[in-house]
């Protein structure tokens, strides 16, 4: 017998394909979080990205389940050890969408720089204009800069590779890192190097540029201390969890100039964003859109596709 699925929030057209051709029987309509208690009895197993909660309750009524399948990484929304504990497979794709986060968080290091979020936002022709032009006129290069990443695992460490190459000195803060290597193609060279690594405040008064890409767990990477002994006029860039800025600490930093500029993909209460980040002149933000590319969505659903098959090849055994 094969296995029912529910993808609940949606998969590349390639991976439902895919899953069908191997025989599985797939429901690509979104069943509602309250509705899923009911109907998620008859399903062997569940597809989710991130709107899709699979708690401990859901997981209680669902005996049949042999699958959690989470297309991205963080997986906040599913009780995994629960699930676990109990015979379920809780899979994800971990790797899929690094490079794209990191084209993300290199976007908004460009932007911020050169203040396009706030040339986008006002930009018009005439006087307008010409204020515009004398407001960011006095910009600098990413060239020669201080790029501090907190956290070298698969996204830090694509965005060293992009930024080393655009001629920044990339600087490493990880502690569960003992050795921040990195293999750069530059052109058809290969190339091995070790980029430095500091402590978090080390980083902090040395960097000019500071991105995040580490979990949150349980208190913030950058708050009213870090800011504090932060270089003055250092830019932040956060692709990785909203809780990992205390974000009045940053409203306050921008105000008081400590920091240039900030580019936000992620935010603390998503999708309730404090208003005066939305209006921020300083602020550059887009919506949780990381692995929002179609490379990223495509591997996403070629790698779950994999794993689902491999799973049920393995239970049919
Ligand atoms: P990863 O597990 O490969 O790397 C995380 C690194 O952070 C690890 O090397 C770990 O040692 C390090 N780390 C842990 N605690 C730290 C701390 N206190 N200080 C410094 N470093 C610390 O994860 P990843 O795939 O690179 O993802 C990084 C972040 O990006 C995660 O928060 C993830 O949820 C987020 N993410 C965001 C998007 C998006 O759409 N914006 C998409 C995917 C992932």
């Amino acid at each position: 017998m094969s296995w029912k699925i529910l993808i609940n929030d949606g998969m590349e057209e390639s991976g439902v394909n895919a899953l069908k051709s191997l025989g599985f029987e797939v429901d690509t309509q979104k069943i509602p979080q309250e509705d899923l208690p009911h109907k998620l009895q008859e399903y062997h197993g569940i597809i989710v990205r991130s709107a899709t909660k699979v708690r401990k309750e859901l997981i209680d009524v669902c005996p049949g389940l042999k699958f959690i399948a989470r297309g991205g990484v963080g997986m906040d929304n599913i009780d995994v050890s629960y699930a676990r504990d109990k015979g379920i497979a809780v899979i994800n794709t971990p790797a899929a969408s690094s490079r794209s986060v990191a084209e993300l968080a290199m976007a908004h290091l460009l932007s911020t720089t050169r203040g396009l979020q706030d040339a986008n936002r006002q930009f018009s022709g005439g006087d307008q204009f010409s204020a515009l032009k004398k407001k960011w006129s006095s910009c600098s290069e990413i060239q020669n800069k201080t790029l501090l990443l907190l956290g070298f695992g698969r996204i830090g460490s694509e965005l060293a590779k992009m930024a080393t190459a655009m001629g920044m000195h990339v600087i490493v803060n990880d502690p569960f890192v003992e050795k921040a290597n990195l293999k750069i193609k530059l052109g058809f060279q290969e190339v091995d190097i070790e980029l430095p690594m500091v402590s978090r405040e080390e980083g902090l008064t040395k960097a000019d540029y500071v991105s995040l890409h580490a979990p949150f767990t349980g208190s913030a990477l950058l708050g009213k201390n870090e800011f504090a002994i932060m270089k003055k006029g250092c830019f932040v860039i956060n692709t990785s969890r909203g809780e990992n800025i205390d974000e009045d600490a940053l409203l306050h930093a921008l105000d008081a100039g400590i920091v240039s500029a900030a580019g936000l993909d992620v935010f603390q209460n998503e999708p309730h964003i404090k208003e005066a980040l939305i209006q921020h002149p300083k602020i550059c933000t887009s919506a949780h859109i990381g692995a929002s590319t179609m490379e990223a969505q495509e591997r996403i659903a070629g790698e779950l596709v994999e794993k689902i098959n491999e799973l049920f090849k393995s239970k049919s055994l």
